[in-house]
């Protein structure tokens, strides 16, 4: 299959690498067949808003990827003078938030923020991915869930009421179609905004959506108390939620998966209180979101085909990348993930690459096993089917750093002078497991 392209990925580097960085988010990457990733603006220090932070964050992956890395930037108030400069040194596009991110250095936007950065973004080219929830909303539920246990998770639940998203969505619509800049609803959780987005589609609105495979795995009556690596914004919701999103993959409401892996470490997750009101939100899923989709897909009767158009062609195409990623195809990049549907295996965090071993599907067992990953041709990543679990990555990273130029999108040219000089070919050596 076309390697996997992850459009929303919190590698928190630099910064608060401690959380999770750039050399273990590309290792986890190429284990569960990603061959793109693309960074989110906020939770790294500094965050990705301005021409200077993305110079940080390229120091901060220079050498150490495992698979190609793009950046989006941060649209936050006030920095509309910077978002021309940080698309033409290459960004992918724009994240914002419409309520608090959780960090400080990330603020959200409002409506005249968005009336002013949309038409710059409209006439870049570049789209807007937006975090949409609105404050209103969650400010009058949190009023009414006041008093609740805070080891229910009805309680997290209840103060996130789907209409955040509603609301925040028909906001966003209307500037997309004053302005005519795309927009990318990034992680649907309400399926209440499913019957807007299918009228915006309807009238040509430049507008695509993206769900989680959180929402698709886990519902709202299942989740136990005090099971916080489960808590994330916007919430996961009920069963008969869960089913419609799945019904939207399938008429096309809604276009691609993304991981949204947000890690943090797991003191931060409040377990041994259980307390889902103080406990970080975000949930770590990058290396296990193919077989945690797949395996819902295929109970479902979708395809192998389906899957790639919504975890590898339909991201590549929001990043700007679709002339070289996310599809086999000639004159496209050699990015592949061999793997084999239908092998079971039980999810143990602790024998993932990522920096820290809680994940919510800890003990899931789920279909699909990543065999070989390449990267534009070269092995990156090689998990042996003898039985005896090796996993083996290339000798040397050679990942490389997307920027989207005009339609397309190039290497940054520093970076395919070093690459081109890495070992190369067959040179895979065992994997070092000590983190
Ligand atoms: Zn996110």
């Amino acid at each position: 299959m076309p390697g996997l392209v992850d459009t929303h990925v919190h590698v928190n580097d630099p910064g608060r690498a401690e959380w999770e960085g750039f050399a273990s988010a590309t290792r986890a990457a190429a284990a569960g067949g990603i061959t793109t990733l693309v960074d989110m603006p906020l939770n790294s220090t500094p965050a990705t808003t301005t021409v200077a932070a993305l110079a940080a964050k390229r120091a901060a992956a220079d050498g150490v990827c495992r698979v190609d890395v793009g950046f989006w930037g941060g649209v936050v108030p006030g920095n509309v003078p910077e978002l021309e400069g940080l698309a033409a040194a290459g960004v992918l596009g724009f994240k914002c938030f419409l309520v608090p991110s959780g960090v400080d250095d990330f603020p959200h936007v409002g409506e005249r923020d968005l009336r002013e950065a949309m038409p710059v973004l409209a006439r870049l080219g570049r789209p807007l991915l937006v975090h949409a929830e609105l404050p209103g909303p969650i400010a009058a539920a949190e009023e009414a869930a006041r008093g609740g246990d805070p080891r229910r998770y009805a309680t997290w639940l209840a103060t996130r009421p789907p209409a955040a998203e509603v609301e925040a969505i028909r906001m966003v619509l209307g500037i997309c179609a004053e302005t005519r800049c795309p927009v990318h609803i990034v992680h649907l959780s309400a399926a209440e905004a499913l019957p807007d987005l299918r009228a915006a589609r309807a009238r040509g609105l430049p507008v695509t959506v993206e769900t989680c495979p959180h929402y698709l795995v886990f519902t709202a009556e299942e989740i136990a108390d005090g099971a916080t690596p489960l808590k994330c914004a916007p919430p996961i919701r009920g069963r008969a939620n869960r089913d419609r999103l799945w019904e939207a993959l399938r008429d096309g409401a809604i276009d691609l998966v993304a991981s949204d892996h947000s890690p943090c470490p797991p003191a931060l997750k409040a377990r041994e209180a259980g307390d889902f009101m103080a406990a970080w939100g975000g949930i770590a899923s990058l290396q296990v979101a193919l077989s945690a989709v797949w395996s819902g897909a295929r109970e479902r009767g979708f395809t192998l085909a389906d899957l790639a158009r919504w975890m590898s062609e339909r991201p590549a195409r929001l990043a700007g990348l679709a002339d070289r990623k996310g599809v086999i195809a000639p004159g496209a990049d050699a990015d592949l993930v061999v793997w084999e549907p239908e092998a079971e295996w039980t999810i143990e965090g602790a024998r993932l690459h990522h920096r820290h071993p809680l994940t919510p599907y800890e003990g899931s067992r789920v279909r699909g096993i990543v065999r070989s990953t390449f990267v534009r041709g070269e092995r990156a990543f090689d998990r042996r089917a003898d039985g005896k679990a090796q996993d083996r990555f290339a000798a040397a990273p050679t990942g490389r750093m997307l920027e989207r130029t005009g339609s397309g999108a190039a290497e940054r040219s520093g970076i395919v002078e070093r690459t081109d000089r890495a070992p190369s070919g067959g040179a895979v050596d065992r994997a070092d497991r000590s983190r």
